[in-house]
């Protein structure tokens, strides 16, 4: 599932994303733990970017929803996470 359908089935707007840099280190990502899920507004536990026609974004997850991102993702062939 690419970047477009996975916002699109976890009803996110993707201009409500806040804007990443083209490249993620680990670091980066874990400073944005405990900022409200893109989602359902829960802490989030993880970081990843999504790719959107304006740029890259930030898509912080709760628990859950990492979890359905994940599996989002790897249906559609693959996971990318913060490496
Ligand atoms: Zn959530």
């Amino acid at each position: 599932m690419d970047d477009t359908a996975l916002l699109r089935t976890l009803a996110i707007e993707p201009a409500t994303l806040a804007p990443a840099p083209a490249t993620v280190r680990t670091a980066d990502a874990r400073t944005r733990y405990g900022l409200p899920c893109s989602t359902c507004g829960a802490p989030s536990v993880a970081a990843t970017t999504v790719t959107t026609p304006a740029g890259p974004r930030w898509l912080d997850s709760c628990r859950d929803h990492m979890i359905a991102a994940a599996k989002l993702r790897s249906a559609g062939g693959g996971f990318r996470g913060a490496p």
